[in-house]
């Protein structure tokens, strides 16, 4: 499987989800650290699931497959829902609120503003739902596990990441108690409902997923991962209805990350 090419300029590098130059990251985040794209707004993060979109589900939907994303990043309406991220897939987009940057989704894609805790779809619709790093800020995080688990098709795939450092998840009251140092800005940032741990696999488990850990661009250098805006250790956290669809988007190979081009770029 071949991956995208992430060429050099005489500025830096191209940042993969916007097409710019870019000669250093910015700082984002509490705490701050590098991986901010000054033009997209891309982070770390954003950019690991638009290489996960274009190199491992891509390649697996069709025209008439359905992605759903539940609370939406304005980097995600603006650089994600086009062919060369989601192929011919229709999108539907839902969140609480209705942003200004939802306006700007056109046909065949669509928003709806909508509480995922109340997903007005039939069951089994998505072949894929994207979840991530937005159960924090839901606070039934069960019933909107158990409605992303029904509208998921039984061989679809769900992106469900999130952090979950500390040993065992905390109600953000509970957390806020054992750390008072914490202010707002730290709960916008990070979720405002939940702090999440090593128990959130169980938390997906009691919904009904199947949960899979997707270590990405473990064989890329440091060097090229600094330049590139990527973190050291990437995990994705993606969930299955069903081992047909842990068989239908298989997780990355090593052989797979080593095809990067960045081994030629090393060369220049
Ligand atoms: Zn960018």
């Amino acid at each position: 499987m071949r991956v995208t090419c992430y060429s050099r300029t005489l500025h830096g590098v191209i940042c993969w989800v916007c097409g710019n130059p870019v000669e250093q990251f910015l700082l984002y985040g509490i705490p701050s650290r590098p991986g901010r794209c000054p033009h997209c707004g891309a982070k770390p993060r954003n950019r690991a699931v638009h290489w996960y979109l274009r190199s491992i589900i891509r390649p697996k939907l069709a025209a008439g497959s359905q992605l759903l994303d539940v609370g939406s990043s304005r980097v995600f309406v603006q650089r994600f829902i086009t062919p060369s991220v989601i192929g011919s897939a229709r999108c539907t987009v839902i969140d609480r609120r209705a942003l200004n940057f939802h306006a700007r989704i056109e046909p065949p894609h669509r928003f709806i503003p909508m509480d995922v805790v109340n997903a007005d779809f039939a069951d089994d619709t998505f072949d894929v739902i994207l979840c991530n790093h937005t159960l924090a800020y839901v606070r039934d995080d069960h019933r909107a596990l158990t409605e992303i688990f029904r509208c998921l098709k039984p061989d679809g795939l769900a992106m469900l990441d999130s952090g979950h450092d500390q040993e065992k998840t905390q109600s953000v009251d509970e957390y806020r108690h054992d750390h008072p140092e914490l202010g707002d800005d730290y709960f916008a940032e990070n979720g405002d409902q939940w702090v999440y741990g090593q128990d959130y696999f169980e938390r997906l488990q009691a919904a009904g997923f199947r949960p899979r850990t997707d270590v990405l661009f473990d064989d890329y250098d440091a060097a090229f991962k600094r330049e590139h805006g990527l973190k050291d250790h990437h995990e994705l956290i993606v969930a299955f209805k069903s081992p047909t669809g842990d068989a239908r988007f298989p997780p990355p190979h090593k052989s797979s990350q080593q095809s990067v081009n960045h081994e030629n770029l090393k060369k220049k």
